[in-house]
């Protein structure tokens, strides 16, 4: 019941929180793993130097201890080590580099109402994730070393680079991964041509943990529901009963699906029952006396799929070809110096 309490104060707020749905990889951040990292020994690369364009850009950053200017260098490592794992390509970590950089850029042109006074902040729940030098040495231990200078080495291989669309920077969403078909913008009120639905290359073979599954028994499915939808008619008899048609949007991710008798959306379901992504399936399992969610993908699959970015890495396509593939129509630029 405290879910669906708690879901009821969140359906008053969804047109308040739609914006926040649309922060990078809300749901999605990949978790960091712990295999090696390959790449440049510190020793060779600390010569290259600072990125001198990204150096000279201070950004406002709002923090937990209040706003605070940084270089955009220095908030591209910690939001890179946020947001995506240091094993991971070079090339898949250059094109996350850049979409940071687009997306800070971006909000740097019109701030945010949850931080006026600032460009971008450090929570993952609204603009991107962002961990501390303290929090990195504990997360990488003895490859702390290593680890840094790999996602130093992708922030200057595209120093003061963002993508643009119409001459100005983007917003350049992402998410975890997606199974096959990356989200429209228009589904979730962004119609911007760069936001267009785009394959991407990940399957559960090649992904670990694409697919997840959600049981939910009868009686909480009923409580969740009927405290968004107190019309919906959930009484008694088989549950397989109280679910109607499932409507697919263009990319099959759910549109909607008729329960008892009311049209729930599928982010409301998402949700409802912290599903990984709107593309998901929904059966009673009679043998199981539960609802099965079965879910592909993580995150709100719109822009880059940074699991699907890591994929097309490893087939040989460099971060302009990434980057142009996941974000159509949009130019990659070069920031100016000390604007
Ligand atoms: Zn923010």
């Amino acid at each position: 019941m405290k879910r669906a309490i708690w879901y009821s104060a969140f359906t008053v707020a969804l047109a308040f929180l739609l914006p926040l749905l649309l922060t990078p990889a809300r749901f999605g951040a990949v978790p960091e793993a712990e295999p090696e990292v390959s790449g440049k020994a510190p020793a060779e690369a600390a010569e290259a130097g600072p990125a001198p364009l990204d150096a000279s850009l201070i950004l406002t950053v709002h923090t937990e201890d209040g706003d605070r200017d940084m270089a955009m260098d220095e908030y591209l490592l910690h939001a890179l080590a946020g947001e995506m794992p240091a094993d991971f390509d070079s090339e898949a970590l250059k094109a996350q580099a850049v979409a940071l950089r687009s997306y800070a850029l971006y909000y740097r042109e019109r701030h945010k109402a949850t931080h006026p006074e600032a460009d971008i902040c450090t929570s993952p729940s609204c603009c991107a994730a962002w961990i501390g030098d303290e929090a990195l040495h504990e997360r990488w231990g003895e490859k702390y070393e290593l680890r840094r200078e790999k996602l130093e080495q992708a922030i200057r291989d595209t120093d003061g680079q963002y993508l643009a669309w119409q001459s100005s920077p983007v917003l350049a969403v992402f998410h975890a991964s997606s199974a096959g078909t990356t989200e429209a913008g228009e589904s979730l009120g962004m119609v911007l041509p760069y936001l267009s639905s785009v394959s991407s290359p990940e399957t559960p073979e090649t992904v670990s943990g694409l697919n997840t599954t959600v049981e939910v028994s009868p009686e909480e499915f009923q409580a969740c529901v009927l405290g968004a939808f107190p019309d919906a008619k959930l009484d008694g008899g088989d549950p397989a009963a109280w679910l109607g048609p499932i409507a697919l949007n263009a990319t099959g991710r759910v549109e909607s699906v008729e329960i008892g008798g009311q049209s729930v959306s599928g982010l409301t379901l998402r949700q409802m029952f912290t599903l990984r992504s709107t593309d998901f399936s929904l059966s009673w399992d009679a043998a199981g006396k539960s609802f099965v969610f079965r879910v592909s993908g993580y995150g709100h699959g719109m822009g880059m799929s940074q699991h699907g970015a890591n994929l097309m890495a490893k087939g040989g396509a460099d971060y302009t070809e990434i980057l142009a593939h996941y974000y159509p129509d949009t130019v990659l630029s070069t920031a100016a110096e000390a604007e």
